[in-house]
């Protein structure tokens, strides 16, 4: 799929943001298991925190296309900052847009484009990651509205949110998504988790203790919108998982340039040279998947396409993610392997985007559950049929 001259123009503004401002401080985030909180700031500038929302609530409002092409542009420099990014712009400031009322989108939306406000989404708990209909965060309605007490895990970004969209059980047993400020007592965010990989991304649980919620759409539909949410997610962390590829081969091609070996240089041995010509075949069936899903999500968005069945937005994106996640996991690997002991060593960077790539497997539907979901599709369309 060819890009426009202005897709091309915002791939190299933030190709060029990556390279002069993630990459060269990747590895001592990782490090540091924190980022550089300025970043966000430099995120914003570049409106890179309102890629998804509309306008007229101070977003950029970029097809879909578009959005993904700079995803995978901040992935090639620096993984958890693109996993923050994702996740703010896609299950995110994508909920309040599209579930949102006008007074919420007005609150919100701005602040979330500004960056004044960064969003965190909390599905998952101890006992509910891939059936999150188990979750056990309590949602009550009293007279100051709902009040909200749980346990959330590995939250992404939970600790520097300005708005964090918690899905919660009512009484009646139906799960709601809420709007909650982070700001408030009853909110807290503890235990930042040792991750193997993204280590920088912010992975916290946390509290809420009577925290107040703000229903958002209609209170009983909060799981079936963070499900829908996690479509476009998933084409995001395809982005992002295609990015965290091409790093890696980037960086495998020119070690192969470089290192001699029996007096030539690796990239003159066959056995590489096929190393590098799978990994291309797979980062470009990885990207062509990703584009395609980006395809169908947009067509969604203007409510021009269904989910369901194997073409739709479900299946697409959970093919996407499916492929390219797989895919930045073995070009990583691959890569750490042709750079052989340099490669298993902390100080050269394919170590790292191996250890990236695997959690782009796990987070928002694990391979698992993608394959599940997919054959569902297959299966219902099928049925029908
Ligand atoms: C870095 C990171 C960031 C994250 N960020 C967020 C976030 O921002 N918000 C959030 O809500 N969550 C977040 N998560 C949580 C993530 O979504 C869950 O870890 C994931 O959904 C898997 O849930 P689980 O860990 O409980 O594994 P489990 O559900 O216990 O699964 C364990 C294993 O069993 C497999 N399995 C489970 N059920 C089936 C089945 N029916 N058939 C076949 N295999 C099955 C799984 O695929 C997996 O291999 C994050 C996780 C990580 C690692």
């Amino acid at each position: 799929m060819p890009l426009s001259d202005e897709q091309l123009e915002i791939q190299a503004l933030a190709r060029q943001f990556a390279a002069a401002e993630l990459a060269p401080r990747s590895a001592k985030w990782d490090e540091a298991r924190a980022l550089d909180e300025g970043v966000f700031g430099e995120l914003a500038e570049l409106g890179f925190l309102g890629m998804l929302v509309p306008e007229e609530f101070g977003g950029l409002d970029f097809d879909v296309l578009t959005y993904l092409v700079v995803l995978e542009e901040l992935a090639r420099g620096d993984a958890a900052v693109a996993l923050a990014v994702a996740i703010h712009n896609g299950p995110v400031a994508g909920m309040v847009a599209r579930h949102g009322s006008e007074e919420q989108k007005s609150a919100w939306l701005p602040r979330l484009a500004s960056g004044e406000a960064l969003g965190a989404f909390a599905l998952s708990e101890s006992g509910a990651g891939s059936d999150p209909s188990a979750l056990e965060t309590r949602a009550e309605e009293g007279g100051d509205g709902w009040a909200l007490t749980g346990e959330k895990r590995w939250v992404t970004n939970g600790a520097r949110a300005g708005l964090a969209i918690v899905m919660a059980r009512m009484e009646a047993g139906a799960i709601g998504a809420f709007l909650v400020d982070p700001a408030q007592d009853g909110y807290s965010a503890h235990g930042g988790e040792k991750t193997m990989g993204l280590r920088a991304s912010q992975t916290v649980s946390v509290s809420l203790a009577d925290a107040h919620g703000d229903p958002l759409g209609r209170p009983d539909r909060g799981l079936a919108y963070a499900l829908s949410a996690l479509d476009t997610g998933r084409v995001g962390i395809a982005a992002q998982a295609v990015g965290i590829a091409q790093a890696a081969m980037e960086h495998a091609t020119r070690y192969a340039m470089e290192r001699e070996q029996f007096g030539r240089h690796l990239a003159d041995f066959g056995a590489i040279q096929a190393k590098l010509a799978e990994m291309l075949r797979q980062i470009l069936g990885a990207r062509a998947l990703t584009y395609g899903a980006g395809e169908v999500l947009q067509a969604s968005r203007s409510g021009a396409t269904s989910r369901e069945g194997p073409d739709g937005l479900t299946a697409r994106a959970a093919v996407a993610k499916l492929a390219a996640s797989e895919a930045a996991t073995w070009v990583a690997d691959e890569a750490v392997q042709i750079f052989g002991g340099y490669g298993y060593m902390r100080d050269y960077p394919v170590e790292k985007l191996l250890r990236d790539a695997k959690g782009t497997e796990i987070y928002e539907g694990t391979s698992e559950i993608l394959r599940l979901v997919i054959a569902r599709e297959v299966l219902r369309d099928a049925q029908a049929g």
